[in-house]
């Protein structure tokens, strides 16, 4: 009797430093999950061609391509609106202005969908809650640099072009410091984790910089880049008077983080009596693999869309 083998979506996630990989089932249950530094998977001279051959290897040494439905990436990007290329990825320059998915699609011939990365950690987290059909909620992720996810009306929101969201390049009044995305005066060059680096190489490197939090979070500088994150985090919320907001990032998991003063800055910055009062604020899950299971969720969604039948 032949045993029928499992089937999986490959989730991969590509943030600014990190990359990170997994096989998800149709029940959810996560595989061969591991994660590797960017600048070792990704050729920056043969970009497309470094992360075909990644993904490859990863299939031909864990289950053949016949196992695979579907791969859904997720990128620190402005995604076009057609979701087949890469508009612009001021942390990843080597990936902008790419049509990724054709080329992967010509390569393995099964889908692949593309994603802005954050929009696939929003949707980890609400596959974990009950949405109702008019909620919004917003995601605001601080990793590298400031993520921003928009979800109302049922989908994530998109734009003309695909660049809805971008958060982190609202204009901070007075400032001229060049920001990666071309403009200058980027609330992102202060609000991020390339900032807190910035803050920590100056000021603080006496401690390691995963205990920057633990000693000096009461330090003026540290509570000043906490305040200035808030600042873009309270202005989406005066706009859209979400249901929930969704706070992550790998800034957010380091140790000792001050939530309790993100939250408070927050409060302070947002408009009374409401959006302000009952402020819905929660964390997100701080496990490596959300963008990974995010990816899968939204594509099982698609794929199993007409009634129970495979739509692609
Ligand atoms: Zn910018």
């Amino acid at each position: 009797m032949e045993i029928k083998k499992q089937k999986y979506v490959i989730g991969v996630d590509i943030g600014g430093t990190h990359i990170r990989i997994g096989a998800v089932t149709h029940e959810n249950n996560l595989f061969y999950y591991f994660k590797k530094k960017v600048v070792d998977v990704i050729n920056v001279h043969e970009p497309i061609e470094s992360l075909i051959r990644f993904l490859e290897e990863y299939i031909q040494e864990h289950m053949g391509i016949k196992q695979v439905m579907a791969i859904g990436m997720g990128f620190p990007s402005v995604i076009s609106k057609d979701k087949k290329s890469i508009h612009s990825t001021p942390n990843l320059e080597c990936l902008s202005n790419t049509n990724i998915v054709d080329d992967l699609q010509h390569y393995f011939k099964i889908p692949i969908f593309i994603e802005k990365d954050v929009n696939y950690l929003l949707q980890y987290e609400l596959s974990k809650r009950t949405i109702s059909e008019e909620d919004i909620v917003l995601g605001f992720y601080i990793g590298t640099g400031f993520g921003n996810s928009i979800y109302l009306n049922q989908n994530f929101l998109r734009g003309k072009n695909g660049a809805a969201g971008e958060l982190g390049h609202i204009p901070v009044m007075g400032d001229e410091s060049s920001c990666q995305c071309g403009n200058s005066g980027c609330i992102e060059v202060h609000a991020s984790g390339k900032a807190l680096v910035s803050l920590y190489q100056q000021y603080f490197s006496d401690v390691p910089f995963e205990q920057i939090f633990v000693k000096y979070s009461e330090d003026k500088r540290i509570r000043d880049f906490i305040r200035t994150l808030s600042i873009p985090i309270a202005t989406e919320i005066n706009i859209f008077d979400p249901n929930i907001v969704i706070l992550g990032g790998g800034v957010l998991g380091m140790v000792d983080f001050p939530k309790k003063q993100l939250e408070e800055s927050i409060f302070h910055y947002t408009r009374k009596p409401w959006p302000a009062n009952g402020l819905t604020i929660e964390y997100a899950e701080d496990t490596d693999a959300a963008g990974i299971l995010g990816a899968a969720r939204s594509i099982y969604g698609r794929l199993y869309l007409n009634k129970g039948n495979l739509v692609c």
